[in-house]
């Protein structure tokens, strides 16, 4: 029996207290997801732990901190005047500064920002490092947008944004389009508005703070988690076909990191299709991809124009491929319960989420039903946001590591996150509940201290 089973008294509490959130919350389907994704891997650990009860901790973390909206008025290249709305969410400060990425798409709404923001504490808490959970953006959709309207874009974002932040208060990064390109923009707008010239934002250029490997920070990790839950397993990466979806900054470092070890890449997708390649997308045509998105900001379907044995699949997902591996690095609920159906009946052993919360609950549930090895977005991407956090130690202290040192923290990082699902969600029966054990070790740190601080 797992050590963190359910009774039928905990499931009441649980349900009580996740229609207790979507009362206050309402419509915000996302939150309501994430905050029972969490709650039913917690809510039977505290079951013999009531001074988490009593201090409601877990209704305290269920109400973000602050949440921020904002007008961002901006001209396009025509003179027209536009209008979005910004958000910063500030989830929870307990264990650092608030840290999480921006999101500029028109999906963003504040439903998907309080999703993300309430996993990024838990995920922050897993990587071992200092930092409280965050996470922000706007309803702005860069595709189709020239530089300078991006440009402007994102100085008018930074205007009102840049009196929350700062570097020992909340630090944010890149997330879904948001790149190095408007990074920069960000900062340079940062810095031109305050004179300061500090590490208040992560994901920057090398040239004016970065740090080598964040790019590739996450989808390496979230590769480096794969191979850590696969060995334990007596397995490996090595000779296993893989479906990747995406083809963005997550998307393709998880790529190259798969073929360096062994493993066949078949699929890469963006949100017009996927391309499905029989003799695996090698790191030639993996460039040509790279290059696709962030420099030529192409579509997925040129890629297989240019290379014959790449098929493109209009307006499908990759899932209904024949792969051992999934690597689901696109967006949030991007693998159904029928998906997952699917994907069982072909043989599926791994699934590593390089994107957050891309999976619904049902899926979860059938894979781990199945005994497939699933390691939830919050330990397989948390890579990204742990090299983030050695950028701002490196800010702090005005220096660079080289990309050998970064290297070796970000594989121990994975390791030891790896290490602490097994040690919070092994079961009596040998078998790890990583989504039980990533959730509750990203808890208890964060909830000790704030029963520290007392009621605040
Ligand atoms: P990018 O903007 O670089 O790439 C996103 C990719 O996903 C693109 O290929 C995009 O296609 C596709 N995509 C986005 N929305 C949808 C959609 N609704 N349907 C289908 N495809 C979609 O983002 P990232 O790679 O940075 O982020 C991907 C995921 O990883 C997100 O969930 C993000 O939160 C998560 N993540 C990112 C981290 C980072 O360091 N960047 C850190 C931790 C998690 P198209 O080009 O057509 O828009």
């Amino acid at each position: 029996m797992s050590r963190i089973a359910t009774t039928e008294k905990t499931q009441e509490y649980l349900e009580r207290y996740i229609n207790g959130v979507k009362k206050r919350n309402p419509g915000e389907t996302e939150f309501h997801q994430a905050v029972y994704e969490v709650a039913q891997s917690i809510f039977p650990y505290i079951a013999d732990k009531p001074h988490y009860h009593e201090q409601q901790i877990m209704e305290r973390l269920a109400e973000p901190d602050r949440v921020i909206s904002f007008r961002v008025c901006w001209a396009d290249d025509n003179g027209n005047i536009r209008v979005n709305r910004g958000y910063r969410v500030q989830n929870n400060n307990a264990i650092g500064p608030y840290k999480g990425g921006i999101r500029f798409h028109p999906s963003v709404t504040q439903s998907v920002l309080k999703f993300l923001a309430f996993e990024q504490t838990f995920k922050n808490s897993l990587t071992g490092l200092p930092m409280g959970g965050g996470k922000g953006g706007a309803d702005f959709n860069p595709k189709g947008k020239s530089d300078s309207e991006v440009m402007r874009f994102c100085q008018s974002f930074i205007t009102e944004l840049y009196r929350h932040i700062g570097e020992d208060t909340d630090i944010p990064a890149g997330d879904i389009g948001v790149g190095a390109r408007e990074i920069g923009y960000m900062f340079g707008q940062y810095k031109r508005i305050t004179n300061r010239f500090v590490g208040v934002l992560t994901g920057k250029g090398l040239e004016f703070g970065g740090s080598l490997i964040r790019t590739e920070a996450t989808g390496y990790g979230t590769v480096y988690m794969l191979e850590n839950m696969m060995q334990h397993a007596g397995n490996s990466v090595d000779g296993k076909t893989v479906a990747i979806s995406g083809s963005g900054n997550v998307a393709t470092y998880a790529a190259e990191k798969v073929i360096q070890l062994g493993g066949k890449v078949v699929t890469l997708s963006d949100s017009s299709g996927f391309v499905y390649d029989s003799e695996g997308i090698d790191t030639e045509k993996l460039a040509y991809v790279i290059d696709l998105k962030t420099v030529k900001r192409g579509r997925i379907s040129v890629a297989a124009e240019e290379f014959p044995s790449m098929e493109f699949h209009e307006g499908k997902r990759p899932w209904a491929a024949s792969v051992d591996v999934v690597l689901p690095c696109a967006t949030q609920n991007e693998i159904s319960t029928d998906d997952a159906t699917k994907l069982l009946s072909n043989g599926l052993i791994a699934v590593s989420e390089g994107a957050n919360m891309p999976t619904e609950i049902d899926a979860i549930k059938a894979f781990q039903a199945a005994g497939v090895l699933y390691a939830p977005s919050k330990a397989a991407n948390a890579g990204g946001v742990a090299v983030s956090g050695l950028e701002m130690s490196q800010n702090s202290a005005r220096i660079s590591w080289s990309e050998d040192e970064l290297q070796k923290l970000l594989s121990s990082t994975m390791k030891d996150i790896h290490d602490k699902c097994v040690q919070y969600g092994q079961g009596e029966n040998g078998k790890v509940d990583y989504l039980a054990g990533a959730n509750v070790a990203g808890f208890a740190k964060v909830a000790d201290a704030m029963m520290a601080y007392g009621v605040v």
